[in-house]
């Protein structure tokens, strides 16, 4: 990090401005919103700042600045003449007396850079680059001041006097951050937005007075991670992965994901590696009660879809026993991702009218029990989910049923991760080149007509 972000309170301290063109008219602007004490010294100056002098704002000295102009009692120097020498020279006087120096379009010279701002004071948002990507910056800013409403200072000023009551009634950190949110997610925020702050104040009277209902109160999400690209996550699950106390996850969810939960939340994994149970079912449901009960917000994240194979159901199954409070919020399965990032349609006109999701994961008594003369029927596909392990019996049981040989198989590894490889071939000849690949992560089974159309729709080449 080449420059440590600050902020500066400048209020009733005084700045020495050099210079008297647009530039420097640019930086006062700034300067006398944030109430400092400003000198301008420049031989001639713009419109903006002689009114500025006029109008008390300012003192200005009409002449060529010199080293007794910058003095070890300034907050701030800003060089903003048009001429580089003349502001390479302030900054070198700057730098005898250790003050901090800003000079225009010169990073090289600075001690003090002035960030792009978007500026819902007391909210201030600043955005630097050190000077090495401006147009970056520009374009982020500009995506900031579309996202923060323009009234958010208001709502945040209102917010700020309710500070310590909040702290008074509320000791407990973590129900006050409960708290902040209902605030700042709920309709008090946009009551407030919209100039009905007595409405907004009676909301918040009544919550502060009855606050350990919803404060306190544990719950569990539910959240699908989708198949491993964090782009594929939905906002909910973003957002929900922001709130939480505790997180509890599979081995599935790849680090990528876990950054983007809560900083401080805990941890706990509970992963499940093909028959090397870590923590069987019973126990994750037994845990999801017990934090909850705690009070805790738990994110239970899961690979993909909750309810696809997911053992979803059992956990809320659980829940609801337990009378915890829950929510679902689906995820993209990984047949969804496989399927789009391989260029393997699921379905189609032409080739499959349906399509079946199976578990090739065996029972207690390790048999695979599925339906083969229907999965074998043609104009459908069948996605095979943890198959890997069975896999030549999979396709041996499906011929057998009567499937051709020569239908289409494909095997997808990793799918929509960095590392995604995906295996080609028929019914016949899969087992074989799967066991040639000798694939690693988790694996998905498409069989069916749909594989035949890769060659002409696979816009998103393997990486790995
Ligand atoms: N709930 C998950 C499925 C969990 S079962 C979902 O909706 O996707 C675990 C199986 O899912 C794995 O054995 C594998 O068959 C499949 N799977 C999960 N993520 C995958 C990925 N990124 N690529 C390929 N298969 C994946």
């Amino acid at each position: 990090m080449e420059f440590f972000p600050l902020f500066l309170r400048l209020h009733g301290r005084p700045v020495l401005l050099v210079g008297g063109g647009e530039v420097a008219a640019r930086k006062l602007r700034l300067l006398l919103r944030a109430g400092a004490d400003i000198t301008v010294v420049a031989p001639s100056a713009v419109a903006e700042i002689t009114a500025a002098a006029a109008a008390g704002q300012l003192r200005w000295e009409s002449r060529v600045a010199c080293a007794d102009d910058v003095h070890a009692g300034q907050a701030l120097v800003v060089a903003a003449t048009d001429d580089e020498a003349q502001n390479a020279q302030v900054a070198v006087w700057a730098n005898d007396v250790h003050v901090l120096i800003n000079v225009v379009d010169a990073p090289a010279l600075c001690t003090a850079v002035t960030p792009a701002i978007v500026d819902r004071s007391p909210l201030v948002v600043a955005i630097s680059s050190g000077g090495s990507a401006p147009v970056y910056v520009r374009r982020l800013r500009a995506r900031l001041e579309q996202d923060l409403p323009p009234y958010l200072g208001k709502l945040l000023r209102w917010a700020g006097g309710w500070r310590v009551r909040v702290r008074a009634a509320i000791p407990e950190a973590r129900m006050r951050l409960r708290f902040w949110e209902w605030l700042f997610e709920g309709p008090v925020a946009s009551q407030v937005l919209a100039g009905k702050t007595a409405q907004a104040d009676g909301l918040v009277t009544a919550r502060l007075q009855a606050p350990t209902a919803e404060e306190s109160r544990g719950e569990v999400w539910l959240v699908g991670a989708g198949p491993g690209d964090p782009d594929l996550l939905t906002m909910r699950a973003v957002r929900r992965m922001q709130q939480a106390d505790v997180v509890v996850h599979d081995r599935l969810i790849g680090p990528r994901i876990l950054e983007l939960v809560r900083r401080d939340a805990e941890r706990i994994d509970v992963g499940k590696r093909k028959s090397r149970h870590t923590l069987p079912q019973e126990d994750i449901n037994a845990l999801l009660v017990r934090l909850a009960r705690e009070g805790k917000r738990v994110l239970r994240l899961k690979g993909g879809d909750p309810f696809v194979f997911g053992r979803g159901g059992e956990e809320i199954g659980e829940l609801m026993a337990a009378g915890v409070a829950f929510e679902v919020i689906p995820g993209i399965t990984a047949a969804s991702g496989a399927a789009a990032y391989a260029g393997i349609p699921l379905t189609h006109r032409d080739h499959a009218q349906a399509c079946v999701f199976v578990t090739g994961h065996p029972r207690a008594d390790g048999q695979l029990c599925l339906p083969w003369r229907s999965l074998a029927a043609e104009s459908q596909t069948v996605v095979v989910y943890m198959g890997l392990t069975l896999l030549a019996q999979i396709c041996h049981e499906l011929i057998a049923a009567g499937a051709p040989g020569s239908r289409p198989a494909a095997l997808v590894e990793n799918a929509t991760r960095e590392d995604q490889r995906t295996v080609v071939a028929t019914l016949e000849t899969l087992p074989e080149a799967v066991a040639q690949a000798a694939p690693e992560g988790p694996g998905l089974l498409i069989i069916g007509g749909v594989v035949g159309l890769r060659e002409a729709l696979n816009w998103h080449p393997d990486r790995a």
